[in-house]
């Protein structure tokens, strides 16, 4: 199955030359309910883990009061994201690997607000003993527990966000409006910039650019070396909200969209997860080595 994402309204490149070099491509994984082996990329699936590994646990105590594990004692990590290369062309793996695991701790954590994140990265030919019963941890929180979902990865072109910008072109492009384009309307009072809801895409995502709105940009260096991290996965607690969803909606989905509406297990929530009040966590890395630790951030 493929997912399409709807052209853009405009081509900004023509109405803002100064963004051209800015572009990025992203992929848009577009998670949808499924049942995932191992061998396949997925959200919430099940990993190929080599037998020989331990199973991450998390051992922090700094677990959100309102929603903290009933029981003492770690708490078994859970998959959040497994993509193969072959799924995912462009994934920036580290050499010799081509398979990217995510985990979670299903808990927020006091210290940013967000579950635990860690990352492997792996030659999948190597994981010849596989684990075939993971731990489970003992309980978990129910918006935290993703959806088993097999993926739909497609490219799309990004700009950054108006705030993300130099001043004096954040400025102009903050102040378009499309006056000029036939049956594209934006309602002004709810849309202030309608530049920021073309620019980036929103939900499950690989790179591309963080879509600013929570707080103003800031930086997030790398903890070890000082250089700028960049998206590498954005979790999304959502694949579009009211705003986006004439313009993100991929074709396949439009008619089911309209019939679901804006529900967890439609559409637009197929992952049934909630970051922080529908926010994003989007996992940061160094460019200049995979062995730096990554940083996440909520957006
Ligand atoms: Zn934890
Ligand atoms: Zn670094």
């Amino acid at each position: 199955m493929t997912r399409t994402t709807p052209p853009r309204p405009v081509d900004f490149v023509t109405v803002f030359p100064e963004l051209a070099p800015l572009a990025r491509t992203a992929i848009r994984l577009h998670p949808r309910p499924g049942r995932p082996s191992m061998h396949d990329s997925s959200v919430g699936g099940p990993l190929l883990w080599p037998a020989t590994e331990p199973w991450p646990y998390c051992h922090t105590d700094d677990h959100h009061v309102a929603m903290s594990p009933e029981s003492d004692g770690p708490i078994a990590m859970v998959p959040v994201a497994q993509l193969y290369v072959r799924d995912v062309p462009g994934l920036p793996l580290p050499e010799g690997s081509d398979l990217l695991q995510v985990l979670w701790c299903p808990f927020e954590h006091d210290n940013d607000g967000l579950p635990k994140t860690v990352l492997f990265w792996r030659s999948a030919a190597t994981v010849t003993d596989v684990l075939v019963e993971p731990p489970q941890p003992a309980d978990f929180a129910p918006d935290l527990a993703p959806e088993p979902c097999l993926i739909n990865p497609e490219q799309v072109i990004e700009y950054p966000r108006s705030a993300e910008l130099e001043r004096e072109l954040g400025s102009r492009v903050a102040q378009w409006t499309m006056p000029q384009i036939p049956g594209v309307e934006f309602d002004v009072e709810e849309v202030d910039v309608p530049y920021d809801f073309l620019c980036t895409a929103p939900g499950w995502k690989i790179g591309g650019f963080v879509r600013w709105g929570m707080q103003d940009p800031y930086p997030n260096p790398c903890p070890t070396c000082g250089t700028p991290t960049e998206p590498l996965l954005t979790i999304a607690s959502e694949e579009w909200d009211s705003f986006d969803k004439d313009y993100w909606v991929p074709f396949e989905d439009q008619a089911a969209n309209i019939a679901w509406g804006d529900i967890q297990g439609g559409p637009s929530g197929p992952t049934r997860i909630c970051v922080s009040d529908v926010n994003d966590q989007i996992i940061r890395v160094c460019p200049t080595s995979h062995e730096h630790p990554h940083i996440q951030m909520m957006q």
